[in-house]
């Protein structure tokens, strides 16, 4: 999926270049339905207007960690993806990333909704609160 994360970066970079006023990044709050457990943390995918970004859950930090890197210039080798993988919850190859926190690999996210199984309470409760919805750049 390394092209598709490109693509989505090329053309935000495009859409900068042309200087449309659309927002690159989009955050919502992901929470869980479970009664009692009140896991919700705020996923922010797609990155900014000045970078790129890889969001997804290490389960060592038990948080949602990310890597960034700048749209235009070289992007460090720190921030590259190690490889990818195919992630059977979804059909799709997703990328691996080193966490910045631990050194631990987590699975880049494409959408929120890919979030699904709880990781506090493990129960499959997860749901995309929309209403928190933020655009931003
Ligand atoms: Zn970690
Ligand atoms: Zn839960």
């Amino acid at each position: 999926m390394r092209r598709r994360a490109f693509l989505r970066c090329a053309a935000a970079g495009l859409l900068l270049t042309l200087g449309l006023s659309l927002q690159a990044g989009r955050q919502v709050e992901v929470y869980c339905k479970e009664k009692g457990c009140g896991f919700r943390t705020p996923v922010a995918l797609g990155g900014g207007f000045q970078f790129c970004q890889a969001v997804g859950w290490c389960a060592a930090c038990k948080d949602l960690v990310g890597v960034n890197w700048p749209r235009s210039g070289a992007r460090p080798d720190k921030t590259r993806p190690l490889g990818t993988a195919w992630n059977p919850a979804t059909g799709k190859s997703a990328e691996v990333y080193r966490c910045p926190k631990c050194a631990g690999l987590f699975l880049a996210l494409q959408e929120a909704e890919e979030l699904k199984v709880c990781p506090k309470c493990a129960k499959p409760s997860l749901a995309v609160d929309s209403t928190k919805a933020l655009m931003y750049d």
